[in-house]
């Protein structure tokens, strides 16, 4: 937690849950990844956290963004972007929101599908447009593979269709997954686009760029590798595949850039010990106002493991586990972890969420079992 972010919580108590993020720390992390990757074009996944300031920061920082949707879009453009820095980067993609985002100027979307593409051809004549290539997402804690992406073969067919429908063939993309731990996923990921570059070329199509997709990963429970470790291995492998004839680099982060400038506040609505018998037997629970339904969807599966601090650090600890407020039997955040919080934790305490800054706000249900949504503060 930033010193921002806690002088804010002491001094305004706001109501919780509330997520409060500090956006000076969003521009060191946007600033982070430039030092690292001083080659490739930041397009910042607008889906991790679409507000205002952030956007409008990131703006005012030279950013690119990947917008997933025509209201991605329309946000990343009230913030000022010009359109010509938004890659329209969803694979599925009402064609309504392809004629949209190309009448205000969007010219860059990606494709995996013969169908997709002629809905481009149709709706965005002449765009640039980049296939998702199916690649390996093991090492990610929230992986993103299956639903989206091709194999080479396919890419291939569609690259060349691409050039035949009137649009411009402008690269490949993919996504290892995210909060991907293994900087080996990058360099297998870069070792199948340049294949497919070369393969290309000796069929008369130059395509000119690699789009690196996102998934830097960001500390929570567990350390993960240093952002210089993922630049260092996608440096040797885009040389080992490319030489020196490197094409225009892409990178789309979403949770590197804004996850750990933002932390969620929460009360302890119960602390119970469930079932009886001896309490050694009993489970304690934990219940806190905000869930899987306030925000917390990363913790479906225990993926994502999140730090908590309460006002009891440091006194004695003990097993529990972590739910949310609502009736719903599915609201348990953590049971299989090992969580463990001080036994002094009591109803009424407020704990904190640390690195809550992506993929928090949005997920939030508007209004399940009449709880208010969770209150967002930028600082
Ligand atoms: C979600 C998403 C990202 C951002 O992923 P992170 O793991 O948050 O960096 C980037 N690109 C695409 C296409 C995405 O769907």
């Amino acid at each position: 937690m930033t010193p921002k972010v806690a002088q804010f919580l002491a001094d305004r108590q706001p109501a919780t849950p509330c997520l409060v993020v500090d956006v000076d720390r969003v521009a060191e992390r946007y600033n982070a990844l430039l030092d690292a990757l001083p080659l490739a074009r930041i397009y910042y996944a607008v889906k991790a956290n679409p507000a205002a300031p952030i956007l409008r920061r990131l703006v005012s920082l030279g950013s690119s963004f990947d917008a997933a949707s025509w209201e991605e879009v329309q946000l990343c453009l009230a913030a000022g972007a010009d359109s010509s820095a938004i890659s329209f980067g969803n694979t599925i993609k009402k064609a309504s929101a392809i004629a949209a985002a190309f009448e205000a100027g969007v010219d860059m979307f990606a494709f995996d599908s013969d169908e997709e593409l002629e809905k481009l051809a149709r709706h965005a004549p002449g765009s640039r447009v980049y296939c998702r290539l199916l690649v390996e997402n093991t090492g990610a804690d929230w992986p993103l593979s299956r639903k989206f992406g091709t194999t080479l073969a396919h890419a291939r067919v569609l690259m060349l269709r691409a050039r035949d429908l009137g649009l411009d063939p402008y690269g490949l993309s993919f996504h290892v997954g995210s909060q991907q731990t293994s900087t080996e996923a990058y360099e297998a990921a870069i070792g199948k686009v340049a294949m497919l570059f070369t393969d290309l070329s000796a069929a008369g199509l130059d395509l000119r760029m690699v789009n690196l997709g996102g998934g830097f990963p960001t500390r929570y429970r567990d350390d993960v590798p240093e952002i210089d470790d993922f630049a260092r291995a996608i440096g040797r492998a885009m040389t080992a595949g490319f030489g020196n004839a490197l094409p225009e680099m892409i990178v789309e982060p979403g949770r590197f850039v804004v996850a750990d400038a933002g932390v969620v506040q929460s009360e302890v609505v119960l602390v119970s010990r469930r079932g009886h018998g001896d309490d050694q037997d009993r489970v304690r629970w934990v219940y806190l106002d905000i869930g899987r339904f306030g925000g917390l969807a990363e913790t479906e599966g225990e993926s994502i493991r999140y730090r908590i601090r309460t006002p009891h650090d440091g006194g004695e600890m003990g097993p529990v586990s972590i739910a949310g407020p609502t009736c719903d039997g599915a609201d348990i955040m953590y049971e299989r972890s090992n969580y463990r919080l001080p036994t002094a934790l009591r109803d009424g305490d407020r704990v904190e969420l640390l690195d809550t800054g992506a993929y928090v706000s949005t997920y939030c249900a508007t209004g399940f079992n009449g709880f208010a949504p969770i209150g967002e503060h930028y600082i």
